[in-house]
Parts: structure tokens; sequence; C-alpha cells
């Protein structure tokens, strides 16, 4: 299948986050991408840059006052005496209501949910980079491939309209299915990686033409904590229109197949004719995130159950961390797709 990615991608670097109280390397580094970029040659896939079809696509899910954020606010940080060289929040609002600042340092704290999300001078033109790749893979599903991987980099379901968090800036997955909606499409997203996608259920909880499903290690004790319980549903038009399965921690392939019955189930019923899949490889059973325990060849099965769908699907990189097998994990799962289609 066809494969996205841009080498802007790379200008996101990363060096810090905070785990536990304790100040650590930033585990998304621009080394996932040759990792992957392995992975999906493996596959056999061929590598395209995306097209450039500018802000609005992006501006279509992003609110302007977050995209001005995340454009300039490295510049302004910079003039910050004493200030380090990454944006990090260290001050956040109690509410989404609460007034907007204009200071740096209040803004910072306004569209940062966490410190997994630093902001250094290449960070907006990745990400921008990233959620273009996303958007040619959709424009490709639209032109009639009937498959296609975006190695979208940074990640992006953890980010909602106006809010960064866990690693993501520009929530990719979102904005392929609001493309694909736009060209009268009915597109669902089924999000596979080991966090549940916050970002992804936020941008579309009152909304009842995406439908938004994902499955992961169970946030009662695992990031994001706040979201992606199984009582969470949709609200107003939405509701119903959000499904949750968290799984218990260490959850395995035969577990997890079972569980992602349920989810095709309900991508079926919602009549969906094209199918966003947010792959996250950090399921994985020796990621250093250990959520849950699926293998490499795990990941093919699941991209092969999710193929019976016999839908077109764009698979979208979202989480999956350096270790030995991330690129074979992400050839597993291209290839488990590709057999059974
Ligand atoms: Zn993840």
């Amino acid at each position: 299948m066809k494969a996205i990615f841009d080498a802007r991608q790379r200008k996101h670097e990363p060096r810090h986050f905070m785990a536990n109280g304790t100040v650590l390397p930033n585990p998304e580094q621009p080394e996932r991408i040759e990792r992957l970029l392995a992975g999906a040659k493996a596959a056999g896939c061929e590598m395209h840059s995306p097209e450039d079809a500018g802000l609005g696509p992006i501006a279509a899910l992003h609110s302007p006052e977050y995209l001005t954020f995340l454009q300039t606010i490295h510049t302004r940080w910079m003039r910050i005496e004493g200030g380090g060289d990454e944006v990090i929040p260290n001050i956040h609002p109690a509410s989404r209501n609460d007034s907007y600042p204009k200071s740096a340092v209040g803004q910072a704290g306004f569209h940062q949910a966490d410190t997994a999300c630093p902001i250094a001078a290449g960070t907006w033109d990745a990400s921008y980079w990233s959620a273009q790749s996303a958007i040619t893979g959709a424009d490709l599903l639209h032109a009639g491939e009937p498959a296609a991987y975006a190695l979208c980099r940074p990640p992006g379901h953890h980010a909602f309209g106006d809010l960064a968090g866990g690693f993501c800036f520009l929530n990719n997955s979102a904005i392929a299915a609001e493309r694909l909606r736009s060209k009268g499409l009915r597109a669902a997203i089924l999000d596979v990686d080991v966090h549940h996608g916050n970002g992804t259920q936020g941008i579309f909880y009152d909304r009842d033409d995406v439908l938004t499903v994902s499955l992961h290690a169970d946030p009662e004790r695992f990031y994001p904590f706040f979201w992606g319980h199984a009582h969470e549903r949709g609200e107003g038009r939405g509701l119903g229109y959000n499904l949750n399965i968290p799984l218990v921690r260490g959850t395995d392939d035969a577990a997890y197949l079972k569980a992602l019955e349920r989810a095709l189930d309900r991508i079926d019923a919602f009549g969906a004719d094209v199918l966003v899949v947010a792959l996250g490889l950090d399921a994985y059973v020796n990621d250093p995130f250990k959520g849950l325990a699926i293998t490499t060849g795990g990941f093919g099965q699941i991209t092969a159950a999710i193929a019976g769908l016999g839908m077109p699907c764009l698979f979208v990189q979202e989480g999956g961390y350096l270790c030995d097998a991330l690129g074979d994990n992400l050839t597993s799962a291209l290839r488990g797709y590709e057999a059974a289609s």
C-alpha cells in the first residue's frame, strides 16, 4: 500500500517530560521515524510525500487561538528571562471555561494538558507535516485507494481542539476522518493505541456523523486517567456515537481479539464506508509503557480482523515507542491487513 511521510516531521525533537515526579528523557523521539520507515518498507509500502492542503483541514477541528499558539509560542517563550528552551506548562486553569490570559506562561497552561508535549523551534513544522501526511492519506482513499498508511509523527490522538497532551499537538486521525466526511464519506475511527484516544473522543463527543471507538488499557490506573471509561458514550446528538472498551492491564492477543469483535460490530452497525485506524503499536508486550501484552503476530491478527469489515482503511500512526520490535510490529500490522483484504 502507499505510505505517506514528510522529512520535516523530524524537526520535533522533544527533550524532557516528567513522570511520577521525575524529569526523564522524552520517549517520543525522532528515532521512532527510522524504525517505522523500515517497518513500512519491509511490508512493501511505497513511500510518498504529502501534498500541502493548507491550514483549512486542520482548522476544521482546531481553534484559531490554539493554532496561533502552536505557531508562535516558542518564539515568545524565548523572550522570557531565565526561561527554558522548551515550552512546558507549570500552571493550569481549573476548567476550560476559565479566562484566557495574554501571558505566554498562562497560555501554555491553557493549551498544554501535561508535561509530555514540550514545544520547541521545530514543533509546529513537524506537527503541520504530520497532519498533512494524514490528510494526503485521506485523499488517497477518497481517490479510490483501498488502503494507505500515514506515518504520522508527532502522533495526534491525545490532542483536543484546543489542547495538546501526551506527545500530541494536532489530531491527525481526527483531521483525516473529518477530511473524509467533508468529501461525503461516512467515517469511523478505531483507536487501537494502548492509551485511550481522549482528544479524538473530545473532538467528536457531541457529534453523530463520525463514530469514535477506542480499545485501550483501563484508565482507572493508566494515562489519560480522566477519559476512556466505558460510561463515556457521547453527549447530545453524539450520545451513542462514542464507544470505549477499557481492557485490564496485561490483556493478551486472544482476549484483545475478542474485545475487538465488539468494536467492529459497532463500526459495521454505524454504516461506515471508510475507516481510520489510529494505529498505536504501544499495546506491544515489551513496549516501554507496558499496558497490554499484544505480540508482534498479534498486530497482524488485529488488522486482519479489521480487514474483515471490507471497507477502505487509512492507518494513521499513533504511539509505539523505542523497543527492538517497533518496526516489526508495524510490518506485521500492515502485512496482516493486506493478506486478509
Ligand atoms: Zn499510546
